[in-house]
Formats: structure tokens, C-alpha cells, sequence
């Protein structure tokens, strides 16, 4: 089987699975990854750039570059999947494929919150991450208010480390500046429990950020300056940094792959779906865990579980036994801006809960993240 592996999306996990398979397998299987940006982006590194720390071409690998190491690259927007005949159907055009990795990612939907677009910087990609950098050089002062829209969303720490980082780069510039995080959660990062959650609201709060929880977004009023939310309360900001809405690429939303609660549904150690030789990977997912909630959706798993993926198909193909499992381990780097980071690990598929383990902030794990970032562009590409 497989003499084309297709792959969709560049990302954390395209990128890894194709760098692994085009590693195990000989040079007659072709590998062929497909995506509509020209450059992959490490996304962790936007809250860096939010603050000037990086510039955008720092940050990013043009994706034409895999094509030194055998990988074919494909610069096309995916428009349908037909499961049936194998076969992707690109601006391009058709791809057909005897294995596939779907790894499209989450997309986010600034425009399902009335006056988002309008109001808030989208941290959540580059153009917004930049027109945020220049915002916040202008600002004179004021309330800044970071919005969680709705759950899930990517990273579940970003948003309370961009409110830190903030924190420390306005005292910095002795700016008259007052913080808040609203966020429909109970709590920072539910799904690994209340320990880490209080830990983190701790943190925001030793800092002077305001935690305001279980508050779901309605609308934002630009003109006013307003947000209203379900519970009818008000808040008012100078400054809006947004989270928006999440959801599967609108490829895969009508697509048969896509589960009863909107997305991919997968086995959780092998990554498979219900079509065979298709494997989803990342963000697309949703993992369901022993304590009710779901697996996260971060980076992290998007590359354990390429590897595991790329493995076991390489496996196949060779004919070799031995299969491997996603075991649900992950790690976190949590900046808090003032060059210091908190450091979360362990195991997300634990019973009855996941067991989570946070290290005090230092310095050491500020640095740590500064060289996953230099090294994940350096490896991958
Ligand atoms: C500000 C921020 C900070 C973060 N920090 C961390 C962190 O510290 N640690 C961590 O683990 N995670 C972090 N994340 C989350 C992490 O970036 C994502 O979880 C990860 O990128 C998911 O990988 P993926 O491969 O599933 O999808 P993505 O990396 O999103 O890749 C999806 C790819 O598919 C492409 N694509 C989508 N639709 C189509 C289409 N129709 N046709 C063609 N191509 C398409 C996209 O262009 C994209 O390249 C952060 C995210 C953000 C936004």
C-alpha cells in the first residue's frame, strides 16, 4: 500500500508527520503535504511579537523549503475531501492519495461575536498579533480587557500569559494601565483541574490582573467601547484583545469526518478516524478524557501525536510490527513576561484525572521555551 502519502495542513502536526515519514520510508513513496499559507508559523512566539520581542519573518519557515528534503510542496486551499475515491480536491486540483493525514488546524471565527472584527485585536493570528504591537506602543493608559469568546480555544495558557506578559511590559514603561481577564471558564486551564487553575489566577492576580470567570460574550459595542454579555452585565475597555470563536476549517465542517460535536472524532492512542488510511492529527480533534472533559488543544500533542502517526504508517508500509500509542503526555511553558516561566507536564489520559505537575516560575524555563522555539525552526526545516 502507499505510494502517495497526502498530507493537509503545514502545521505543528503536518509538518512533523511529513519530516517523519519522509525520514523511515524510501524516496519511491511520494509525499505530498498541502496548504494555502506559503509559511508555516510558530504560534507560540505571537505573544513574543505582541510585545516587540519578535519580528513575523523570525517566527516563521517557508514551507516551499521542505521540498529540499523530498517532501512535495502543494500551495493550495483543500476544498473537499472524497473518502471515497481517495482523492483531494484542491484549487489546484485533484490530489488523489492512498494514505491520509488530515492536520488542518482550528480555525477561529472573529465574526460569530456581533462587533468582534470591529473591536478586538485577534491575538490569535499574525496580522492581528502585529496591528496589536502597534496598538499597545500607542496606548496611553487605561483598562485593557482580554476576551475568551467561548471554549475550546488553542492554548489554553495564551491568553492568561499575554495578560501577564502586558502587565510587565507596561510597568516597564510606567504606564497607568489596568488589566482583566473575562473568560467563560470557572477557572485558568479546567481540564488539568482547580490546583493548576488557582495557581495561575494567583499569579494574574499577584500581578495586579483582574480574573473575572463564567462570562460568556453576547456582543461588543465598538462606538461605546462596550462588551455585553449573556448575563447582561457590561464591561467597558480602551484597549480589546480577543479570543474568537473556534471551529473546524470550513473544508471539513459539512465533510463525513467531521463528529457529532463538531469535530474529528479519532482513536485516542492511534489517531485513526472511521475511514481507512485516514488519520486526523491536532487540532481538528477531539479527545475525549476519563474526567469528562477534553483533551487540550495545543502544539504539544499536535507533534506527539505526528509522530505516533508517521510511525505507525511508515510500519505498515514496511511491513514492520511494533506499533506505537499516544500516551496523552504533554508540557506547557507558561511566560509570565518578566523573563521568568512556569513549567506544566504529565498525563492527560491519567484516571479518574489528569496528573499535572507544575514547576515554580525561574528563569530557567523562560529559556527553555526561547530554545524549543529556535529549535523547532531549525528541526523541521
Ligand atoms: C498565541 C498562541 C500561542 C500558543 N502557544 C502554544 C504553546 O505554548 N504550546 C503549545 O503546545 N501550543 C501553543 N499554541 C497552539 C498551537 O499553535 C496549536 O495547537 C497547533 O498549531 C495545532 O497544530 P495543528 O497541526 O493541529 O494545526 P495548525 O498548526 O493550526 O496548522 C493547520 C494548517 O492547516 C492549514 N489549512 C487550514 N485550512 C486549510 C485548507 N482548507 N487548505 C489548505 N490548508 C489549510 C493552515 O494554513 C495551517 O498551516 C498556541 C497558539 C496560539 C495562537
Amino acid at each position: 500500500m502507499s505510494n502517495r502519502i497526502v498530507i493537509l495542513g503545514g502545521g505543528a502536526g503536518g509538518i512533523v508527520v511529513a519530516n517523519k515519514l519522509r525520514k523511515a520510508l524510501p524516496k519511491h513513496t511520494e509525499i505530498v503535504l498541502v496548504d494555502k499559507e506559503l509559511d508555516h508559523i510558530f504560534y507560540p512566539s505571537l505573544l513574543w511579537l505582541m510585545v516587540g520581542e519578535r519580528e513575523a519573518n523570525q517566527i516563521q519557515k517557508p514551507l516551499l523549503s521542505l521540498e529540499k528534503k523530498g517532501i512535495n510542496f502543494l500551495n493550495a486551499l483543500v476544498q473537499k475531501i472524497d473518502f471515497e475515491n481517495r482523492t483531494v480536491l484542491t484549487s489546484k486540483g485533484d490530489v488523489t492519495y492512498d494514505c491520509l493525514i488530515i492536520a488542518l488546524g482550528a480555525n477561529t471565527y472573529p465574526e460569530k461575536i456581533p462587533g468582534f472584527s470591529e473591536a478586538a485585536y485577534n491575538l490569535y493570528d499574525l496580522s492581528g498579533a502585529e496591528r496589536l504591537r502597534e496598538a499597545i506602543s500607542d496606548f496611553g493608559g487605561g483598562r485593557v480587557v482580554v476576551l475568551i469568546s467561548s471554549t475550546p480555544f488553542k492554548c489554553p495558557a495564551a491568553p492568561y500569559e499575554a495578560a501577564l506578559i502586558l502587565s510587565s511590559y507596561f510597568k516597564q514603561r510606567e504606564k497607568n494601565v489596568e488589566i482583566e481577564v473575562v473568560t467563560p471558564e470557572k477557572l485558568p486551564m479546567p481540564t488539568v483541574g482547580p490546583e493548576i487553575g488557582k495557581k495561575i489566577v494567583f499569579l494574574l492576580q499577584s500581578n495586579g490582573i483582574k480574573f473575572t470567570p463564567e462570562h460568556n460574550v453576547n456582543s461588543i459595542n465598538p462606538e461605546k467601547k462596550e462588551i455585553e454579555f449573556q448575563n447582561g452585565r457590561k464591561i467597558f475597555y480602551d484597549l480589546l484583545i480577543g479570543i474568537p470563536p473556534h471551529g473546524l476549517p470550513p473544508v471539513l465542517q459539512d465533510s463525513p469526518i467531521s463528529g457529532r460535536n463538531g469535530w474529528v472524532k479519532v482513536d485516542p492512542r492511534t489517531l485513526e478516524t472511521d475511514f481507512e488510511n485516514v488519520y486526523a492529527i491536532g487540532d481538528i480533534t477531539e479527545i475525549p478524557l476519563p474526567n469528562g472533559k477534553f483533551l487540550p488543544k495545543a502544539g504539544v500533542f499536535a507533534h506527539f501525536q505526528a509522530e505516533v502517526v508517521a510511525h505507525n504508517i511508515a510500519a505498515k508500509i514496511k511491513g514492520e510490527s511494533g506499533i506505537k500509542e499516544f500516551e496523552g503526555k504533554g508540557y506547557c511553558f507558561i511566560e509570565l513576561g518578566d523573563g521568568r516561566a512556569g513549567y506544566a507536564s504529565g498525563n492527560f489520559y491519567s484516571e479518574p484525572e489528569p496528573t499535572i505537575k507544575m514547576r515554580n516560575p525561574s528563569m530557567f524555563w523562560h529559556w527553555g521555551k526561547a530554545l524549543f522555539e529556535k529549535w523547532w525552526l531549525w528541526k523541521w526545516f
